[in-house]
């Protein structure tokens, strides 16, 4: 942090430290699990493109936040990709004073072409979503026929560009299980930490069950009879990844365990959807309407202010209290705030 950088906590004395920006709720694939081809189908209405925030609008508010303490930034989508220029959004980025970190979570299928110019822009990190090796299970996943070798592609591309590379696995029983162990001996030794994250009940029509969860300790206990590991010690105050190192050498992979064992009181992230809402929490109902505050002249340190507000009144910890919560409740699409 900059000494020019503010310091904002919650009701619950948690900083700000995060901002993710969804740039795009469109997308080049059909994840069962996100957005499944029956509900998001060729009639299915996308943001009209006077929707979407500006880049400009974007920056103003990373400048916000930044004052307010972010220091790392993500963007994401729908598939931030396929927006036009991303790589111009990511340089204005680059020049806040303050933001120390760049990362993009993407699926990786556009990269090979892009990864270069984003990484001369900026960015630091990408997180590819790959939840299959096996092209069967992949192509049935994405809803889109597409198989492994374009994000494979994608993966070496971005490596080679210089940018730090992890891969997000999301697992869901009857979907990919048996796709741990196959993505975990074609990640051992590579130059990639590979992440499975517990299939989450985000959204409102991936049909989410407790007992589609496969759970952190299963994950673990599955590679460490073929591939033994153990315990690595967090990077960081509030990484939601717990580590684990290959005995043998051969790297790390990270498990994102948010239904099993839940961070929310490390959580540091606020979430800017594609149509500028923010939403304190990824299981929020309701979004905060800031485009329409700031095209209507909202700026300069009256912004800073009702930024900090909205933080200083966030009481979120919605996986924390996931089991005594009546369900379902209406929550935002992940393709809006992109996870
Ligand atoms: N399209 C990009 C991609 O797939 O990486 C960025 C947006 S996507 C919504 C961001 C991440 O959220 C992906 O890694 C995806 O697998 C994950 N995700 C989506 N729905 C999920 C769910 N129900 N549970 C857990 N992770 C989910
Ligand atoms: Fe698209 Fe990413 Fe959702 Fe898959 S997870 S449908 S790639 S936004
Ligand atoms: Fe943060 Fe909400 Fe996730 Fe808890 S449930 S870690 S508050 S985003």
């Amino acid at each position: 942090m900059t000494a020019n950088q503010k310091h904002v906590t919650d009701r619950f004395g948690r900083t700000l430290r995060d901002l993710r920006i969804s740039v795009i709720d469109k997308c080049n694939l059909r994840c069962t699990y996100c957005m499944p081809k029956e509900i998001f189908g060729d009639d299915y209405a996308f943001l009209p493109e006077e929707e979407l925030l500006s880049f400009e609008e974007i920056s103003d508010l990373a400048s916000g936040f930044a004052k307010l303490g972010v220091t790392k930034l993500r963007l994401t989508g729908g598939e931030p990709l396929l927006r036009k220029d991303l790589g111009k959004l990511v340089a204005s980025l680059t020049a806040i004073e303050g933001i120390e970190d760049i990362a993009l979570t993407t699926n990786g299928i556009l990269l090979v072409k892009r990864a270069k110019e984003l990484k001369e822009a900026g960015l630091q990190r990408v997180n590819i979503s790959l939840d299959a090796i096996d092209d069967n299970v992949f192509k049935e996943i994405n809803g889109r026929g597409v198989v492994a070798k374009p994000v494979l592609k994608g993966i070496d591309a971005a490596i080679d560009a210089g940018l730090d590379v992890k891969v997000n696995m999301v697992v869901k029983k009857g979907m990919n299980e048996n796709q741990i162990l196959p993505m975990a001996r074609y990640f051992h030794g590579k130059n990639v930490i590979l992440r499975f994250i517990e299939f989450m009940d985000v959204g409102n029509h991936n049909g989410w069950d407790m007992k589609n969860v496969v759970s952190k300790k299963e994950i673990v206990d599955k590679i460490n009879e073929e591939l033994p590991l153990e315990p690595a010690e967090r990077n960081y105050y509030g990484e939601v990844a717990s580590r684990f190192r290959y005995k043998d050498g051969g790297g790390e992979v990270g498990v994102i365990s948010s239904v099993t064992d839940s961070f929310c009181g490390t959580c540091t992230r606020i979430r800017l959807s594609a149509d500028g809402k923010l939403y304190t929490c990824l299981f929020a109902s309701e979004g905060y309407d800031i485009k329409s505050k700031i095209r209507s002249g909202l700026a300069g340190e009256e912004l800073e202010d009702d930024l900090a507000a909205l933080w200083g009144r966030r009481t979120d910890r919605y996986s924390d209290e996931r089991s005594s919560l009546e369900q379902p409740r209406k929550k935002i699409e992940m393709s809006y705030i992109g996870g």
